[in-house]
Parts: structure tokens; sequence; C-alpha cells
């Protein structure tokens, strides 16, 4: 009996410890979550670190490792995603960004970072910037196309018109304030034969942003939030330049069929480019103001449609903790917690639940602690003890171990009966999986 696997992803669901809570934000509410508890006291439990333990992962990279691919050699870049998530299909050669728009102060000849997210400016007023920058763009007839995606977030994708492109150039987003917005160049290791694209890559990209602030940092729009009080967006910061590369299907790697229900366009794009269905829910915007209870139903409706693997993203809990939004975070966590009931009711189940990264509440960033992990199944596993779901209760009641990225889908896997003992060879293919069976004998 294969059981079907639901995936839940709270983003950056970890965190530290914080005073006024006396604890982390999911150990503030912990007993008070009726439905993951639920969960907890039925399953295995433990801690993972998406990674690696001390590595902070972003969330593209901490995904993949956790869906099962190798970072090493195939993490494509951050663009890449970026640009999937909108809709936007990647042509060879072409090289693609994330970008912020964020806010700087000229000091000298350098522009130093005051707020990576411009107070995490309203969709409108960054649509307008945006818009308005591409007509810049075209007067100087660069090899560009620019799109605003959810507040500051956007994406940027540099043609090759004047000679190739390449992806192997360093951010100009330190990522930290405080810092000068910094100049892209090739990375120490690009390939000789390659040198020269980066550096055109670099030389473009760097021209671009200085002309956003040239002509962002004047723009009436932000003129008009300084009097109001409101920090301007007043350049565009790119950074994970990435280029299109051929990734295995995670259905050919995991032999299930697989949807997703997700938000933010990054997720989008990372289970998109897996190949992954999307099951698209209306109101899911990857904001604290979501569509929860729909993209719950969307969860039942894709295994109601024969999906036997559902992957759901929530984005609000990361977004929550790098605006330093402890108890709105533990708040937030309460909600989810009340729109899962449905799903600690489905029969045949495997449901696995954690966040991609731990997310600082008090440091506003991603940080390497591990994040607690559940592993749930109707019938089976191993219940840990634990009656509530925090960090303290899944370091205290582990019976998994700390565990990696690339650990959870095998996790998941066993539990729904469907991984092979190692070393068997029922196909040519090398899979862990049951079902990927050669050609019959003939007689
Ligand atoms: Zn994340
Ligand atoms: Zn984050």
């Amino acid at each position: 009996m294969h059981k079907r696997i639901v995936f839940i992803v709270l983003d950056g669901l970890g965190d530290e410890y914080i005073p006024q809570l006396k604890g982390t934000p999911l150990e503030y509410v912990s007993k008070e979550l009726i439905n993951i508890n639920k969960l907890v006291s039925r399953g295995l439990c433990g801690l993972l670190a998406p990674v690696s333990v001390g590595i902070p992962p972003s969330s593209d990279t901490a995904h993949l490792s956790m869906f099962g691919y190798d970072l090493a050699v195939e993490y494509p870049g951050r663009g890449v995603f970026e640009a999937y998530g909108e809709g936007l299909e990647l042509k060879e050669g072409e090289v693609a960004f994330r970008f912020n728009l964020e806010t700087v102060e000229k000091k000298g000849n350098h522009l130093i970072i005051r707020d990576r997210r411009a107070g995490r400016i309203e969709d409108p007023i960054a649509e307008k910037l945006i818009e308005d920058f591409k007509r810049v763009l075209k007067e100087h007839d660069l090899p560009v196309e620019i799109h605003h995606t959810v507040e500051h977030r956007g994406t940027l994708i540099l043609k090759p018109r004047d000679g190739k492109l390449s992806p192997k150039i360093s951010d100009m987003d330190p990522h930290e304030v405080g810092q000068p917005v910094l100049q892209s160049e090739p990375y120490e290791e690009t390939p000789e034969n390659e040198l020269e694209n980066a550096k055109r890559t670099a030389d473009l990209i760097n021209r671009i942003v200085r002309l956003s602030y040239e002509f962002l940092n004047d723009h009436e729009l932000n003129k008009q939030r300084i009097a109001e009080g409101k920090p301007p967006g007043n350049i565009i910061v790119p950074r994970g330049a990435g280029m299109k590369t051929k990734l295995r299907s995670f259905s050919e790697k995991w032999g299930v069929k697989a949807a997703f229900v997700a938000g933010g366009p990054l997720y989008k794009g990372v289970a998109r480019l897996i190949g992954m269905h999307e099951i698209p829910v209306p109101g899911a915007t990857g904001k604290v103001k979501t569509n929860l209870k729909g993209k719950v139903e969307g969860v039942l409706k894709a295994l109601d449609e024969g999906y036997d693997f559902v992957f759901l993203h929530i984005k609000g809990t990361d977004t929550l903790s790098h605006d330093k939004k402890s108890l709105e975070k533990a708040q937030f966590i309460k909600k989810i917690d009340e729109h899962l009931e449905p799903l600690t009711e489905l029969k045949d189940i495997v449901i696995g639940l954690t966040g991609d990264h731990s997310t600082s509440s008090l440091q506003g960033k991603h940080i390497g602690l591990p994040v607690p992990i559940l592993f749930y199944t109707d019938i089976g596993g191993r219940p840990s003890g634990a009656k509530a779901f925090s960090e303290h209760n899944c370091a205290k009641y582990n019976n998994i171990g700390v565990i990696r990225g690339p650990d959870v889908m095998p996790l998941l896997m066993d539990l729904a009966g469907r991984m092979n003992e190692f070393g068997l060879r029922p196909s040519p293919k090398r899979v862990l999986y049951i079902g990927a069976f050669g050609r019959p004998l003939s007689l």
C-alpha cells in the first residue's frame, strides 16, 4: 500500500529565543496548536538542517535540497526560479536575476543601503516605479527585460546581443544594511573561456543599476514617500544571476505524481522548474494576508485529482521574522494551524511539516540553526512522545536525529511505503523508489 504524501513548508519557521516571548515564536504558541500537535503526537519529530548545521540557507537552495537535488551540480541560480515563478520562459543564453527595490543614501561616490525592502514598498507604487524605469531602459536601448513581482521584489533578465552572457558574476546586494551597493564582478573561479562573457554581463548589470538610481532617486513617487516619512524605493539591487539548466523532474526522481500550492513567485518557480503541477488558488499571495483556507482546499483538491505528492508552501512566517515581528509570527503560526484540520482527517497519508530554514525575528535574517520537523502518518510510523510542536520539543523528543535536506524525501517516501530496499535494481534506471520496473521478460 503506497500512502499519499503532503509536505508543508512554513517558510522560516524556526527562530531564536525572544526575551519578550520567553522562547521562540513557535514555542510561545506551541501549546495552543491543535492540529499541528495532533500530527506531532502521532508522528516522528526531530530537527532539520536543510543545507548543513550552521549554514543559513536561502529559500531556493533549502527547497531544492529537501526535494533531493544536489546543490553543488544542479542549482541554476536564484534568478532562474524567480523568472519561472513569474511565468517567464528563459531562452538559451539569457541571464536572470532577482532584484529588490531598496532605499540607498549617497555617500561620496557610493550608495549605502538603508532599507533592503524600501519599507516593504506597496505593490502599486513599486509597480509604477518599475514601469517608468522600463522606459528609461528602452531609451538607452539596453537588452534587458524587467518585471515587478510582489512588494519590493522583481525579476530582471539580460539578453545576449553584443556577445554571450554568463551567470558567473557576484551579487550587487551585500544583504546587509549599512553596506554599500556592490559592483558586480566575475567570480574568481570563472573559466578562462567564459571570463569575457562574465565581464560583459557584469558591466551591463552595473550600468543598469547606476541608471536605476539616477532615475528612481528623482522620481515623483519617491519624493512623495519621503514627504510621508517613508523610505523611498530609489534603486534596484540585483542578485542570484542564473541561467536555465535542465533539471531532472521531481516525478522522475521520486516516482510520484506531484502537485503544489504556493503564493510566492520563488516557490512557484522552484516547483514549476522541477515539473510539479500547479494548483492555482485565488488569493494565495505569498503574503501574511493570504487565503489559507483556499490553500488547504487546494491540497485536498490535488489529492482528489489523483496527485500522490502535494507540496504546500506558506511564506508569511518568514516575512514576519524578517520584519522582526516575533509576536505576529507566533499569531500567524496559530492561524495556519486553525486551517490544517481537514488534513489531519485524511486516510492513508503521510504529512511532513517543517520550515525551509530558521529565520531570526531578533536579527531579521536567515540563520543556520536547525528547524523543527515532524513526520506524521495515520497508520504505523513511530510516535515520538511529543505533545506539542516546537524547537524545544523536537529536540527533547527527537526520534530521527538532526537530519539534512536530502534526508527529507527518503523519510517521507519510506513512511509512505514507497522506498525500495537499498541495493535492489529492478530497473536499468538508478532510482530509490518502488515502481521504476524494467521491461518484463518475454517468453
Ligand atoms: Zn525561506
Ligand atoms: Zn527569508
